[in-house]
């Protein structure tokens, strides 16, 4: 049987207690879950490439079956390549799933073979949201609360 592979595709712009929380009930489905950052040029970001590529490496150590990586383009031209027939996605609220379930039900028609997996987010990191820790961050403010250890000791 071939291996089901899922891709969690992101910013990670950084990676929050909310993607990791993910990951983690997404783990035991898949044989192998790539977290892969998109390579998006118009986007600016906060944290270079190579630092959120670092950040995921260190949260994900010592989960075997998660890799990282980076992509540019499509996410399903991507998940191709590699041969993932899963995208995972987290939910936080209404605006999240409408934003994403467009894009799902694009892809199904795209009939590419890449199914999205939703994943409910837990009730404490609902309101956890990238944008607001990098304000938090540049301001100087304290972001513990919303970031795992392993990306706070590399801050
Ligand atoms: P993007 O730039 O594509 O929105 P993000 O890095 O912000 O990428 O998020 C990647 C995925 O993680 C998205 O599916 C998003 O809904 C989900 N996500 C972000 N924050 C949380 C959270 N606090 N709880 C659950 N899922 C989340």
């Amino acid at each position: 049987m071939s291996k089901k592979i899922a891709v969690f595709p992101g910013s990670f712009d950084p990676i929050t207690l909310g993607h990791r929380a993910i990951v983690n009930k997404a783990y035991d489905l898949f044989d192998e879950i790539v977290v892969a950052i998109g390579e998006n040029s118009s986007k600016k970001h906060y944290f270079s490439l190579e630092e959120r590529k670092q950040h995921l490496e260190a949260v994900f150590a010592g989960k075997d079956k998660v890799t990282i990586a980076t992509y540019s383009g499509l996410t399903t031209d991507y998940c191709k390549s590699i041969g993932a027939t899963y995208l995972i996605r987290g939910l936080r609220d209404g605006k999240d799933f409408e934003y994403e379930k467009s894009i799902a039900i694009m892809n199904s028609q795209l009939k590419n073979g890449v199914e999205t997996m939703f994943f409910m987010t837990d009730a404490e990191y609902s309101a956890i949201n990238s944008y607001i820790v990098r304000d938090i961050l540049k301001h100087g403010g304290d972001a513990s609360a919303f970031l795992p250890n392993e990306v706070l000791k590399l801050l």
